[in-house]
């Protein structure tokens, strides 16, 4: 099978396997999925939902960000890691949906990457889950282990390993493919320890019994 052909036998497999994996995330609305997923550096999902809970309750709106002072918001996103940085970027992100964009967040790759502290890994979650906007696949820390273990790249550049998912995965997908492997990353092909042994797709995978297994 060449690496087309072994993409698309991945695409039925993880269909299957994961028939409602989804952006782990919760959020109401693009603001919301487009902080939570700055929050979400360096941290996990389940943690920033919980700081995130209090949070949009307290602050609702681009205005609400951009006005609140630097310390209180540190403050409160305090556990999520990084949080002076997250705090400022969050600051002038929403001071720029004010100023450019009437507080809404644009549906529009080119526009959201160029607001502060947003990649095309961010502005892909967003554009992904909250539009429903296949402009890209999101590759963070699990894509990019996965991507390589299942030999669908040799990169390791986050930009060039998209553009070769891009390339091999149906557009209609792109959004699905990210989601299906970040489960899997997280489900059964840990950095770590990969399950090797239980994993579903191990037939489908050149790395299978030979990577990041750790003696017990
Ligand atoms: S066979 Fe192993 S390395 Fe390959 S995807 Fe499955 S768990 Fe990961």
């Amino acid at each position: 099978m060449n690496r087309k052909e072994r993409t698309a036998a991945l695409l039925e497999a993880f269909r299957g396997i994961y028939p409602s994996a989804h952006c782990e995330l919760v959020f109401a609305n693009p603001l919301q999925l487009l902080i939570a997923t700055v929050l979400s550096a360096q941290c996990t999902d389940k943690r920033v939902n919980l700081v995130s809970e209090s949070l949009f309750a307290q602050y609702k709106t681009a205005e609400d960000f951009a006005k609140v002072g630097q310390e209180e918001l540190e403050e409160a996103i305090r556990s999520t890691g990084f949080f002076r940085n997250k705090a400022k970027n969050i600051r002038a992100l929403c001071a720029a949906l004010v100023e450019h964009h009437g507080s809404q967040v644009p549906a529009d790759m080119e526009a959201l990457t160029a607001l502060p502290g947003v990649g095309r890994k961010t502005a892909n979650v967003v554009l992904g889950n909250a539009f429903g906007l296949n402009e890209g696949v999101v590759v963070d820390t699990h894509v990019i282990r996965l991507a390589n273990r299942l030999g669908l790249t040799t990169e390791t550049d986050p930009e060039k390993i998209e553009a070769d998912l891009m390339d091999l995965v149906p557009r209609e997908q792109w959004t699905n493919f990210s989601h299906w492997l970040i489960w899997h990353g997280r489900r059964r092909c840990t950095a770590r320890n990969p399950d090797c042994a239980g994993c579903e797709v191990q037939k489908l995978c050149p790395s299978a019994f030979k990577v990041g297994q750790t003696k017990k």
